[in-house]
């Protein structure tokens, strides 16, 4: 049997060195789940991950069998992404009507995006997965080392002009993995949010009291956003911290180290106080994305989802709901004089 170190404790209030034995088959346990009472072995736990990303993919994934489906899956070099694209693979990678591509955006952040890429690529290639990147360069946009550059001086001759790395980053970042995913003609695009992600994702939309985000929050099987292929979160079930261990037992090539513009970002303050209130009251990440998909079901029942028909961005001809889009505004406001 596989052993997998150290024991989950962010799971299990018991000690490391005592691993309990796995109620399925009595085994050394590698994580207890107190969300759910289940203590389990490496490989009950790999079995129980498949078996809740199966049942995922049957409810987000629409396979029309009139014609193939290619799926792109975004990656980054990160364990969620990584253990995305494997599972994906493992479950319908052997299907003659699925056609995987993986692709990588690079984001231009020297020391952290060229180890990470090589780990995508090197997992495309044991997975025998066909894989495709661009970068931010490539799409227009500076490079992160060079926005970070930039911001101080955009905020001090701009006001109400966010600092944060990641605001920027993350819609750049977007508009890569649209373009990727047009490049292949894509039918469903496959992100790897976890649970600790979704959750908190779901917190801060409702602290912002952003219902359209809340109502555009994946999945989109049954309710795709127009101009873009719908997109799916398979592990949106799965604990962050099981995901590494699945990674880790899996020996998946991963990039560990964390991106050096991170901290700063609203997400870091969400990760804490939800991390805090799952240890208090074990299921609460459960009950947030559950809570969102309440919210969708009501919306619908109210509102059956009208197909809307976003305009295009008279710059890049991405949708949107204004005459540019974020990105293009995004690329003007960085674009400044540096003397
Ligand atoms: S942490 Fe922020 S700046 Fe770094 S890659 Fe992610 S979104 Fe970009
Ligand atoms: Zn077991
Ligand atoms: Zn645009």
């Amino acid at each position: 049997m596989e052993v997998m170190q150290p024991f989950a404790m962010a799971e299990s209030k018991q000690s490391p060195f005592q691993a309990p034995a796995c109620d399925v088959c009595g085994k050394d346990a590698v994580v207890e789940q107190a969300y759910s009472g289940r203590i389990l072995c490496g490989y009950h736990l790999e079995k129980s991950i498949r078996k809740k990303v199966s049942k995922e993919l049957r409810k987000q994934l629409y396979l029309d069998k009139s014609k193939p489906t290619t799926v792109f899956v975004a990656i980054s070099g990160g364990k969620d992404s990584a253990v995305l694209l494997t599972l994906l693979v493992e479950l319908i990678g052997m299907r003659r009507d699925v056609r995987i591509v993986a692709g990588c955006v690079d984001e231009g952040i020297d020391g952290y995006r060229p180890p990470s890429l090589q780990c995508a690529i090197d997992l495309c290639e044991t997975l025998g997965v066909e894989f495709i990147s661009t970068s931010y360069e490539n799409l227009g946009f500076h490079q992160m080392d060079e926005v970070v550059k930039r911001l101080p001086m955009i905020s001090e001759t701009k006001e109400g002009v966010s600092t944060i790395p990641c605001s920027y980053c993350g819609v750049f970042r977007r508009q890569g993995i649209n373009a990727l995913a047009k490049q292949v003609d894509a039918d469903v695009v496959a992100l790897g949010h976890n649970l600790d992600d979704m959750a908190q994702t779901v917190l801060m939309n409702m602290t912002n009291g952003d219902i359209d985000r809340t109502l555009r929050l994946a999945p989109h099987t049954d309710t795709p956003v127009d101009g873009l292929p719908p997109r799916i979160v398979p592990l949106r079930w799965i604990p962050e911290q099981e995901i590494h261990l699945l990674a880790m037992h899996k020996q998946l090539p991963l990039h560990h180290e964390e991106c050096p513009y991170a901290q700063g970002a609203l997400r870091w303050r969400y990760r804490d106080i939800v991390a805090q209130l799952e240890q208090d009251a074990p299921g609460t990440r459960h009950s947030l994305v559950r809570m969102s998909d309440n919210i969708k079901h009501v919306a619908r029942r109210v509102e059956p989802p009208v197909q809307s028909h976003p305009t295009k961005c008279q710059r890049c001809g991405s949708p949107t709901s204004g005459a540019t889009c974020k990105a293009c505004d995004m690329r003007d406001l960085l674009d400044i004089d540096l003397e």
